[in-house]
């Protein structure tokens, strides 16, 4: 900026005035920049991220809609409707719309809590302890329930020691996963939450 000290101050504290840029700018309708603050025009999107946004779909309900997961840092900052999606063209109603504070809020337990039996506390434990004693739960409840043959000697190679049942929220995908597990399991009883 030209000029001296002083006139350099008048101009700052007079380009400050929205009234002067107003009628010194472009801007005469004063509807734009001219009305602009400084801490607007600083202001940045949620969507002004380093790269593109990740595709994903709502973990809500069986909609499926479609959302663009906008990540900084590795950490998501915004999730929008996906307009290339033709289940959901771009929309998400207001659960989707907040499913950012699902991934983000502060409530969200980010380690595997279990209570054993007779304990009064909840504790953490490793994923891998976790997974494994689940294995082993599953293992014997279809050992335990497991039926050969029925009174007659009919085969029946299957366990009633294990029941499925999914939530409405799984899409196609899982739900074909979901049933391709329990049947190979050997269960028979294999709902979802969607038929109930
Ligand atoms: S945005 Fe709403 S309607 Fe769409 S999947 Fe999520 S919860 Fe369901």
């Amino acid at each position: 900026m030209s000029g001296n000290p002083i006139e350099r101050r008048l101009r700052g504290w007079l380009d400050a005035w929205p009234v002067y840029r107003q009628l010194t700018g472009p801007d005469r309708l004063g509807r734009g920049a001219a009305a602009q603050s400084p801490r607007s025009a600083a202001l940045r999107p949620h969507t002004d991220t380093p790269g593109p946004p990740a595709r994903s779909v709502c973990p809500y309900c069986a909609v499926g809609c479609a959302q663009l997961v906008y990540a900084d840092a590795g950490r998501a900052v915004q999730i929008e409707g996906d307009p290339d999606s033709p289940v959901s063209r771009g929309r998400l109603c207001p659960k989707g719309s907040a499913s950012l504070q699902l991934v983000t809020g502060p409530q969200r337990e980010q380690e595997v809590r279990y209570r054993a039996p007779y304990a009064t506390e909840w504790a953490d434990l490793p994923l891998d302890t976790a997974m494994d004693m689940i294995a082993d739960r599953v293992l014997d409840a279809r050992r335990r329930g497991w039926q050969d043959t029925d009174d007659q000697g009919n085969v029946l190679r299957r366990t009633t020691g294990l029941a499925g049942l999914g939530g409405a929220t799984t899409d196609n995908e899982e739900n074909y996963l979901f049933k391709k597990l329990w049947t190979a399991l050997g269960a028979v009883q294999i709902e979802n939450q969607a038929r109930i």
